[in-house]
C-alpha cells in the first residue's frame, strides 16, 4: 500500500503518557504502546482521527493513505488493553467516586463528634 503522509495522534498530553496508570481489572501498573494505523482520509473511519496535521508527501489530500501513530495502554499482567480517551474517563470517574466517598466520610465524622 502506498503511503502518502504521516500523523501522530497522542490523543493526550506527553505527560500523560508518560505518568503511571493502574489496570482498572487487575490494579497493575499499564505500559504505554504505540500502535501504527493505515487510515485513508476518503474514509469514515478517518473523523476517528486528527489527521489536519498529517504530514503529506504527495499532491492532495483526499484519498490519501496516511499512516497514523497512535497510542494506547496495556496491561502486563491481566491483557487487558485501553485507548486513551476510554482511560481517560475511567479516571474521571474514579475521581467523581473518590470525592462522593471522601465527601461522605467527613460528613460521617461530623456528627460522630
Ligand atoms: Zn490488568
Amino acid at each position: 500500500m502506498k503511503i502518502d503522509g504521516v500523523a501522530v495522534n497522542y490523543d493526550c498530553t506527553s505527560f500523560y503518557l508518560k505518568k503511571q496508570h493502574m489496570c482498572f481489572g487487575c490494579g497493575y501498573i499499564l505500559e504505554a504502546r504505540r500502535r501504527d494505523v493505515v487510515v485513508n482520509t476518503g474514509t469514515p473511519e478517518a473523523k476517528k482521527y486528527q489527521l489536519s496535521t498529517a504530514e503529506t508527501f504527495s499532491h492532495g489530500f483526499s484519498h490519501s493513505n496516511i499512516l497514523v501513530t497512535t497510542f494506547f495502554f496495556y496491561c502486563p499482567s491481566c491483557g487487558r488493553s485501553y485507548e486513551v480517551r476510554e482511560l481517560i474517563n475511567l479516571e474521571r470517574e474514579q475521581k467523581r467516586k473518590e470525592k462522593r466517598v471522601r465527601n461522605g466520610l467527613s460528613g460521617f465524622s461530623l456528627t460522630v463528634e
